[in-house]
């Protein structure tokens, strides 16, 4: 079976990965627009178990990223100067370039070889190949290039958000929500690497226009961002790495394959980085449809079938519950009429995943100490 695959993102590099491992006949090329050590954004977070499930299928993989990973236990949400701390619940974060250089690594000890600096802008070139997969992140050419036969729709959500990074290093992940003369703005932040943290600020539609961010270039962002947070990044700078503001695309598609096209990662779905599901779900992915090339006896079509059946139904609860958390941010403003304790309480509600006992649970400090509140009030 001839594969090409179109990224070298989490999705195709694991993908490309999964496919040299299982040492099937198969004739693998991988192209990538970027430089090896080029990638945006900064850290990304996961759950503290997101990665467990790599443990007994990959342990390599485990073992190479495990190490690496930036460790912490609780949330805290800061909302009218007060701290509130949402005990109980564990994260990790990694650099995503570090991430991807621990994946190129591996992948390459399997024989892979991936193009570099090589944007694909034409898939006729592929048009003789078994299976084009279009691991090619939010902007697919390989989805554009018949969102009919995908079944795609794309709308985009009504705030604005901007990636940067700060060498304050934050002790947990952290939000902070502050209300400014021109209306509500937040930061999501914590630290993915020693000396580094991820610092992501979002605002509503109106704030963005009425702060004026619309008419300032990113040097200016950056510096108006430093004096709004100026209390959190503690005399820190923000860092830029194409740190422009950007509306959240959500993408939805019907069909997983078309012809000899199938998609993965986020060219397939996005999910809102409220929840840090994204990169994890990229890689369970191409975990589904390596598995799937695998039982198909060289028969692409079956694979790319097998891949959408086996994949969608679990891959539907998670995509739900994060564009659950991201209507959330949507009127985050509105939610900050609440005093701490209750915002805190409306903010681990948001996904409609986790009910009252399910919180004592996971975060009894924090419940405890909402009901004295509460019975106080
Ligand atoms: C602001 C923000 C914060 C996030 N935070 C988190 C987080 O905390 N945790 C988390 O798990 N996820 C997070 N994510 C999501 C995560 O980044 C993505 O879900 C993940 O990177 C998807 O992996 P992918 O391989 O599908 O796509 P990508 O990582 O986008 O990779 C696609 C690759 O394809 C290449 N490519 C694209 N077009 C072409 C072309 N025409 N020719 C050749 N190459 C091409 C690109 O250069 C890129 O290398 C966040 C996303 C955003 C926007």
């Amino acid at each position: 079976m001839r594969i090409v695959i179109i990224g070298a993102g989490p999705a195709g590099l694991y993908l490309s990965l999964l496919l040299k491992r299982s040492r099937l006949d198969v004739s693998l090329q991988v192209v990538e627009q970027n430089a090896p050590d080029s990638t945006f954004g900064f850290g990304v977070v996961f759950s503290e178990d997101a990665l467990e499930f790599l443990k007994q299928d990959d342990p390599e993989i485990f073992n190479a990223i495990t190490p690496e990973l930036e460790r912490w236990r609780g949330i805290a949400i800061h909302h009218r100067g007060e701290r509130v701390m949402l005990d109980g619940i564990g994260f990790t974060a990694i650099g995503r370039l570090q991430l991807l250089q621990l994946l190129q690594k591996q992948a390459y000890a399997e024989g892979v070889k991936v193009t570099f600096n090589r944007p694909v802008n034409d898939l006729s070139e592929f048009s003789d190949a078994d299976m084009i997969v279009g691991a090619d992140g939010v902007t697919s050419l390989v989805r554009r290039s018949d969102e009919a036969g995908f079944g795609t729709s794309i709308s985009y959500l009504s705030n604005r958000f901007a990636w940067f990074g700060t060498t304050k290093v934050f002790d947990t992940l952290s939000q902070t929500f502050l209300e400014t003369p021109h209306g509500p703005i937040n930061a999501h932040h914590y630290r993915y690497s020693p000396t580094m943290s991820t610092f992501l600020v979002e605002c509503t539609d109106q704030t963005f226009f009425a702060s004026g961010f619309d008419r300032m270039s990113e040097d200016e962002t950056r510096i108006a961002l430093e004096r709004v947070f100026a209390a959190t990044l503690d005399g820190h700078a923000l860092v830029s790495n194409r740190s422009i503001w950007r509306q959240f695309p959500i993408i939805h598609n019907e069909r997983w394959f078309t012809g000899n096209k199938v998609i993965l990662g986020d060219a397939l779905h996005t999910a809102h980085f409220s929840i840090g599901s994204g990169t994890r779900l990229a890689i369970e992915d191409a975990i589904a449809l390596a598995r799937a090339i695998k039982a198909s006896s060289d028969d692409a079509r079956a694979a790319m079938a097998a891949y959408q059946a086996q994949r969608k139904p679990v891959l539907d609860k998670l995509v739900a519950a994060a564009n659950a958390s991201a209507a959330w941010y949507e009127t985050f403003g509105e939610h900050m009429a609440l005093p701490p304790y209750d915002f805190a309480m409306s903010y681990l509600s948001r996904t409609g995943r986790m009910d009252i006992e399910r919180i004592r649970k996971v975060a009894p400090e924090f419940v405890a100490e909402w009901e004295r509140r509460k019975s106080t009030a």
